[in-house]
């Protein structure tokens, strides 16, 4: 077979893939444990590409005994394909070369050994599924859903799932934890008895499949010789531990990561170990990357200098490659949705003077700071792709249940909205049906028949009484006036109050109502509010079934832009209570800084994302109340 001369491959490395001398130590030193620890943009992910192409070209190394992990499951296949391109089609063999999130290749193991334990449909995709279980077994066991919102217990139950904490290790801090641990129990033994499983399991049960049938693992062992992973700070306890116990063998790991950058604590990632990297693997190389190839030097700079105030951090140097002059811009307009009219309005001008759309993408902390935009954009004809997991706003629990009132304001036979009402009353669906029948005994509208309503518990009549008389009156009101109508006078506070933030844990029930009067602001009267609003509900549905623009702006969370560079980026919503979040600020009140500090990396993530044009966007207004920028911008404000 053919086998080029070294030379000639450093010679075609470097020339395909032009390296600076640490880069190149760290592609070149192939054996052993090694630690890339440097800042954004300084061509981490560039090195374990060549790496991965440089071990199998030069050293020969079999693909097939290297793992290579990454992020997303898209970021595997753009690398594969680089490699495949670098080592060129003689290389064939590069196809089989393993590539992959932690998820997927665990979950690929684990349905090896115990087929049929863990097939694809029984897999808990959604949230909203989860939540169900939890709450059968927050049923089972008396506790009450009022003290005990569901999806924060949802959230705990995943973190110790991977953490990985030891039944014996484990000391619950305070009642709530001993009872959310009640609860995991009870979760586990439900799902367990209906043959699924959830995403965290897809890591846990491998995990435990190594540790009780140990020549599992060492097959494992036998078969991979190399492991390289990317964005190694949001490595979790338990990708930490199966990547040891894989690599212990071998003790060929090759990690690479930016501390600054760990911004996945919410589900156990933890920067500690990508800084104590020398405590595990004692003989391991450690190398500094300190070019910025991606951005210009005051955006080098300035993304420096806001992250230096946090404590916990490895200070890294770093300067930009490029001499590059574009600064970042901050700007204030005065609220989301003139944030929103400007962002779009500059991508117009930008793009007729040559830029095309694929050259922006348009980041913000929450799926709610994205909602003004992705109208905007909407209305306008510029092509852009939302993130997948985007539901649309309207379509929230909270808001649907309080537009449904406006509905049936308009339209008191709506039976869609019926529904919704009678769950922001907490009565059963069942009397959907009672309702229906009575509507049509008595030949009335359902709303006139919810007054006739029988079997209702006291609480439920008082508040039927209470709310019955207002709707016909709702509707002479503009949007926003009918919003305070329906929360004071028709008690749908109390609902708030109790519902809390229910499957959508990072933004409160009252933060989404507050959302809702900015948009209900801009119309007169609730039909047209209303028809807004089935308009945007109905182009999220389209858009998820459209073929994907190839060219488009790209509109995305900042946790989903980790790792990705843009000529163009827009920062939404740099205030205080939305970057950082709220969540965090309360946090701080409590003496807890941990969580404002992985905000302020959450803005750094952000920042580091442009190559060329920086705004920051930060609002006079946020949810209707006077906001103040971001703290973290202080610094350059
Ligand atoms: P992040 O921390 O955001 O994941 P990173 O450290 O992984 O960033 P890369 O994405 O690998 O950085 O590189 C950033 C940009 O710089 C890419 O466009 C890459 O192609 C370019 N780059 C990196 N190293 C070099 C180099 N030696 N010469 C030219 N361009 C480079
Ligand atoms: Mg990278």
């Amino acid at each position: 077979s053919y086998h080029p001369s070294n030379e000639l491959l450093s010679h075609k490395l470097i020339g395909e893939i032009s390296l600076n001398t640490d880069q190149e130590r760290a592609v070149t030193a192939v054996h052993g444990s090694l630690l890339v620890l440097a800042g954004a943009g300084s061509g981490k992910t560039r090195v374990l590409t060549a790496r991965a192409a440089h071990m199998i070209q030069t050293h020969q190394i079999e693909p097939e005994s290297m793992m290579l992990v990454t992020f997303t499951s898209k970021a595997a296949r753009e690398m594969k394909d680089r490699i495949i391109m670098i080592n060129g089609l003689s290389s064939n063999k590069t196809k089989r070369l393993l590539t992959g999130t932690f998820h997927s290749i665990f979950y690929k193991i684990l349905s090896f050994h115990q087929p049929g334990k863990w097939q694809g449909p029984n897999l808990i995709k959604w949230d909203w599924q989860k939540e169900q279980y939890v709450k059968q077994a927050g049923k089972e066991l008396g506790l009450d859903e009022k003290e005990f919102p569901y999806d924060q217990a949802l959230q705990q139950i995943s973190f110790w799932k991977n953490t990985l904490l030891p039944e014996e290790k484990f000391v619950p801090k305070g009642d709530w934890e001993e009872k959310v641990h009640f609860l995991y129990r009870h979760y586990e033994k439900l799902k367990h008895e209906r043959d699924q499983f959830d995403f965290d399991d897809m890591l846990l049960k491998c995990y435990e499949l190594f540790k009780q049938e140990p020549h599992i693992l060492k097959k494992y062992q036998e078969r991979f010789h190399y492991f390289l992973v990317d964005e190694f700070q949001d490595i979790n306890p338990i990708q930490y531990e199966m990547i040891k116990m894989l690599s212990a063998k071998s003790g060929n790991l090759c990690a690479v990561g930016d501390d600054d950058q760990s911004i996945y604590a919410f589900r156990g990632s933890d920067p500690s170990i990508i800084l104590n990297f020398k405590k595990d693997f004692p003989n391991a190389e450690i190398v500094h990357l300190k070019k910025n190839y991606r951005s210009s030097h005051p955006i080098v700079s300035t993304a420096k200098q806001i992250i230096s105030l946090n404590k916990h951090r490895y200070q890294k140097e770093i300067t930009a490659h490029y001499e590059r002059k574009e600064g970042p811009v901050v700007f204030s307009p005065y609220d989301e949705e003139v944030e929103a009219t400007m962002i779009v309005n500059d991508m117009k001008e930008k793009m007729e003077n040559g830029a095309s759309p694929e050259d922006f993408a348009i980041l913000y902390r929450t799926h709610a700071n994205g909602r003004a935009v992705f109208e905007r954009l909407h209305q306008s004809s510029i092509p852009f792709v939302m993130e997948q997991d985007h539901s649309s706003f309207y379509d929230r629990r909270i808001v649907k249940n309080l537009l449904a009132f406006m509905r049936l304001s308009l339209n008191p036979d709506h039976s869609e909205a019926a529904s919704h009402l009678l769950s922001a009353l907490f009565i059963k669906q069942s009397a959907l049906n009672d309702l229906k029948a009575l509507s049509i005994f008595h030949d009335c509208t359902l709303v006139e028949a919810l007054g006739k309503l029988s079997n209702l518990l006291p609480f439920q009549q008082k508040k039927l009484n209470q709310i019955i008389p207002h709707f016909s009156k709702l509707q002479r009101y503009p949007p926003a006036t009918a919003i305070e109508i329906i929360e004071k006078d028709m008690g749908f506070d109390d609902y708030v109050k109790k519902r809390g933030n229910e499957g959508n844990a990072i933004e409160k029930g009252s933060d989404e109502i507050k959302d809702l009067k900015v948009v209900a602001k801009k119309f007169d009267d609730l039909a047209s509010f209303l028809e807004h609003i089935d308009h945007m509900r109905a182009a999220v549905q389209e858009r998820r079934n459209l073929e994907k623009p190839k060219k488009a702006v790209q509109l995305m969370t900042i946790h989903r832009a980790k790792g990705l560079e843009f000529k163009n980026v827009y920062i939404v919503g740099a205030v205080d209570g939305s970057l950082p979040h709220d969540f965090a600020l309360e946090s701080l009140r409590k003496g807890e800084n941990a969580p404002l500090e992985e905000e302020r990396r959450l803005l750094y993530v952000a920042m580091t994302r442009a190559k060329h044009g920086l705004y920051v966007s930060m609002p006079t207004m946020r949810r209707g109340r006077k906001a103040n920028p971001s703290r973290f911008l202080r610094p350059i404000i």
